[in-house]
């Protein structure tokens, strides 16, 4: 396992700085709806080391659920981070840092809400919304149950 190493990035204009440590780097792609009207396209994420994310520049968060946020830059509205609620843990976008962080994808998240425009090729973990919430939120299980 490659040793923790700090890894900087920054949002397209450059007024938001973020780094944080990894070690070995995990992206993510969330397809859910909110991901793809915020992105246009999947939410690509970086899993880094807890407490290790330092932002500095107008970073704006927005409320989009009762679990979740997501943060923008606020000159240039580059996507910078989706945080839950809940415990105020932050996945920093993998776009912000040079080849993704060096990141390798591993899971994709609400497979059944990609569109049929495109596919992420690969053998990793695929979750469908039901899978995806009964890893993340099996409170809303029942809930998602009953509109199927
Ligand atoms: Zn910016
Ligand atoms: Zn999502």
């Amino acid at each position: 396992m490659p040793a923790p190493h700090e890894i900087k990035g920054q949002c397209l204009c450059g007024a938001v700085q973020v780094s944080a440590m990894v070690d070995n780097p995990i992206v993510r792609a969330c397809h859910c709806d909110m991901c793809r009207q915020h992105g246009s396209g999947p939410f690509f994420s970086l899993q880094t080391i807890a407490d290790s994310i330092a932002v500095t520049g107008p970073a704006t968060t927005f409320k989009s659920s009762d679990w979740g946020a997501r943060a923008f830059c606020s000159t240039c509205g580059s996507t910078l981070w989706y945080e839950l609620q809940k415990d105020g843990t932050r996945n920093l976008s993998a776009g912000l840092f040079p080849d993704a962080g060096g990141g390798t994808l591993m899971a994709e998240y609400f497979t059944d809400k990609c569109p049929q425009a495109y596919a992420l090729a690969g053998d990793h973990e695929k979750l469908t919304t039901r899978e995806t919430l009964a890893v993340f939120a099996p409170e809303y299980l029942e809930e998602y149950d009953g509109q199927v």
